[in-house]
């Protein structure tokens, strides 16, 4: 095991700045009004770092120097978009390690999964529309004799991008890559928990960009993200966070008929159907595993397994090992390497899901294992720790319906498929969902008839760029990675054309 050092202490890799301002065509700007927040990390509850505090003042200098860069970007050829992308993407490669733990400090999350998943997945993500755009092509159609129709793609101009705070870097990647590639100026909002990590990663790479191409604005969601969506000169808002704030966006950018994308909140099943608990030991673990995955992240993933639903056949043996296995899961130091569960992302979120333990039980819901925040003496002290919580209840309860956001999981048990289906798609959200069976009829039709963009069969969180990722139902609308994200920040150009 290996403990990186703090941010800004001795032996460290990273060093944080004490003051994070706009940046707005290139350069970094303060705030309008002057005013700046605190921004606290997760793993000792301290401030590390400041973070100016945006307006609508902000929004539009970043506007306006978005709208500057946006034509000549917009010309760039396809093939030096994609070398920008490529650029990045080594950069961030080559400083993977400090990414790795810039993210960790500020979001709160075990280095492991910053240094295995966020920032791999990040670099991926750009060499992949790096290609996208390269392989992408418009159409004809011979309409008779006279008559050719050419479809041909066109950026958007200048889009709104607005984030969250659970994957600080990747997320700001997943909105950046497929907008730039396709040949649109950026605003971007981080989310006001965690933009320390995005300027970091922003401040390694920001030299390969023509200024005004993205443009940073920092702050809360009603000063400054508000009169992002709601501004007249954005051609799209493309945004990531709760499904109540997605309404929100959705009746902001309606003032000016604008396109949205949103990826919202999920309340994932994760069903296990009989045959999982077959003499195959290695099937039965992988499984076992799989239940654990509603952990991951300390369960503040969008598509987070929080729903298990276990087959009635097989039941209690499941369960006493997927509690056993919950039970292994290694809490403590988000800097340590093999800490797999770190630090909750704020004071709210911690709140939030010590307000749901309570909520769940209260319900009559019982408790498993965990069920408590977790205190830790010494350099720990005053972070925002929860112990991985398995509940047992019923899919109505308020615990099995609401999205949480922490590493809890509501168990319930199934009769049989169609019990399992009905469980399963009764819920607001439809954002992922897991089924783990060898039956490979069951497989495909369990897959096929639950209400969820996205169907891991015998596995769960794996998120390859070329895969597309969405919600239906309230866990949004459009998709992100794949080459159809493109399609979302272009508009299509028809020339029909008589000789
Ligand atoms: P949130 O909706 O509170 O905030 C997200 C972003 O929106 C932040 O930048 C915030 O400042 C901004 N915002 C808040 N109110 C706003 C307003 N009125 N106008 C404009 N912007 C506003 O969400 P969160 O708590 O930061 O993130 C957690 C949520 O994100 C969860 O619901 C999770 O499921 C969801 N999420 C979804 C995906 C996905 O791909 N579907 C991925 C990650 C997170």
């Amino acid at each position: 095991m290996t403990r990186y050092a703090a941010p800004g202490t001795e032996g460290a890799i990273v060093d944080y700045q004490s003051r994070y301002d706009h940046f707005i065509g290139g350069e970094y700007v303060k705030p309008a009004r002057g005013q700046y927040f605190e921004n606290p990390s997760p793993v000792n509850g301290q401030t590390f770092t400041e973070i100016a505090r945006g307006t609508a003042e902000d929004i539009e200098r970043a506007l306006d120097a978005a709208h500057a860069a946006a034509a000549a970007w917009g010309r760039t050829s396809t093939t030096e978009r994609a070398n920008i992308l490529n650029k990045i993407a080594d950069r961030t490669e080559a400083n993977l390690e400090k990414l790795a733990v810039a993210e960790s400090w500020e979001n709160g999350k075990a280095v492991r999964e910053t240094l295995a998943a966020d920032i791999p997945l990040a670099i991926d993500h750009l060499r992949y529309f790096a290609g996208a755009i390269r392989a992408q092509e418009g159409s004809l159609s011979e309409i008779d004799d006279d008559t050719i129709a050419y479809h041909f793609h066109e950026p958007l101009g200048v889009v709104a991008q607005i984030i969250p705070w659970n994957f600080p870097i990747l997320m700001a990647v997943w909105k950046l890559a497929p907008a730039l590639a396709a040949g649109n100026a950026v605003v971007l909002k981080p989310a006001e928990q965690t933009p320390a990590s995005v300027h970091y990663w922003l401040s390694l790479i920001s030299d390969l960009l023509p200024p005004g191409v993205v443009n940073i604005v920092n702050g809360f969601g009603a000063e400054a993200g508000k009169p992002l969506a709601s501004s007249p000169r954005v051609a799209k808002v493309a945004f990531t966070g709760e499904t109540t704030t997605g309404r929100l966006i959705m009746q902001y950018a309606s003032e000016n008929i604008k396109p949205v994308t949103l990826e919202l909140g999920g309340k994932s099943p994760n069903i296990f159907f009989d045959d999982v608990w077959s003499r195959d030991d290695a099937f039965r673990d992988k499984a076992l595993e799989g239940f654990t995955m509603f952990a991951l992240n300390q369960g503040e993933v969008c598509t987070c397994p929080s729903r298990a639903l276990i087959q009635r056949g097989h039941y209690s043996e499941f369960l006493e090992a997927a509690i056993a296995r919950t039970e292994q899961i290694k809490t403590g130091h988000p800097l340590d390497t093999d800490t797999m569960i770190g630090a909750q992302a704020s004071n709210d979120q911690l709140e939030k899901i010590l307000s749901y333990l309570d909520i769940g039980q209260r319900e009559g819901a019982k408790v498993l294992t965990g069920g408590q925040r977790i205190e830790y003496d010494g350099e720990l002290a005053g972070g925002y720790y929860v112990q991985p919580t398995v509940f047992e209840g019923d899919n109505r309860m308020r615990i099995f319906q609401e999205e949480i956001f922490g590493p809890v999981v509501s168990v319930t048990s199934f009769n049989d498929y169609d019990d399992a289906i009905k469980i399963a798609n009764d819920t607001l959200y439809g954002l992922g969902a897991g089924v783990w069976t060898r039956d490979i009829n069951t497989a495909y039709r369990a897959g096929r008839s639950i209400q969820a963009g996205r169907v891991w069969v015998n596995n769960f969180h794996a998120y390859p760029a070329h895969a597309a990722f969405g919600g239906y139902k309230q866990s949004g609308i459009g998709r992100e990675n794949h080459k159809m994200m493109l399609d979302h920040y272009q508009q299509t150009k028809n020339l029909l054309v008589s000789y």
